[in-house]
């Protein structure tokens, strides 16, 4: 999908370092609060849901169902259309924006509720991006 170096590579700070080690090691790394059990993403030092500060990593199944998506057909410098841009609802509750990749690009292949898996694509040597493609396999 990426041609060349032109796609910004995301900067980890404190409160997502966590996530972006797992992705770096091929983990999907979530954060669930120590008072409410609540799940959570993107990664904060709170939970969304009662403010506690008592939160925990862990790594998640990585197992997903698609949410939503469109379909891009122009492609911004160092892309290569069509490509998804995605909505992914995880197994443990939260949803993620990412790409559906190892599969067709057209809506025949990408139906909603489909199973789906992580994967993780190398960006730099410090900044894999976590992808889904369809669970069981490439199509
Ligand atoms: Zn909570």
């Amino acid at each position: 999908m990426v041609t060349d170096k032109y796609q910004p590579v995301p900067q980890p700070t404190p409160e997502t370092q966590h996530f972006w080690d797992g992705t770096l090691a091929g983990e999907l790394r979530l954060q669930r609060c120590s008072e409410c059990s609540h799940v959570y993403f993107p990664p904060r030092p709170f939970c969304p849901d009662c403010a506690a500060r008592k939160v925990e990593v862990f790594t998640a199944s990585g197992k997903a169902t698609l949410y939503s998506y469109v379909i891009n057909h122009r492609a911004p410098k160092g892309w290569e259309a069509p490509y998804s841009i995605a909505v992914v609802e995880l197994a443990e509750g939260p949803r993620m924006m990412t790409n559906i990749v190892d599969c067709d690009q057209t809506p025949e292949a990408l139906e909603l509720d489909m199973d789906l898996e992580v994967t993780f694509e190398k960006l730099t040597d410090s900044i894999s991006l976590p992808k889904f493609k369809p669970a069981g396999g490439s199509q």
